[in-house]
């Protein structure tokens, strides 16, 4: 999962999270008639998170993730149903 920054053109910003900036916007409640009011987008790669979880490839604080085999997971991960 990915954090996106929306920046409107309103000038209001946003942040939204999908598997993509497609599915961010979709999951936010956005369809395609709200584009032409978003100015432009950033992904957040680091936002306190510096590590990334191989498994599912989502950013991680370091008190979330766990380390196996030499491998940083998340938490998440490191609990399969
Ligand atoms: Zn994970």
């Amino acid at each position: 999962m990915k954090t996106f920054k929306l920046f409107w053109l309103d000038g209001k910003t946003e942040k939204v999270k999908g598997n993509s900036i497609a599915d961010a916007f979709t999951k936010a409640g956005y369809g395609n008639g709200a584009l032409p009011a978003l100015n432009y987008y950033e992904e957040i790669k680091n936002e306190g998170k510096n590590f990334e979880c191989v498994a599912c490839d989502c950013n991680i604080k370091e008190e979330e993730k766990t380390e196996m085999y030499g491998y940083t997971i998340c938490n998440e991960c490191n609990n399969p149903i």
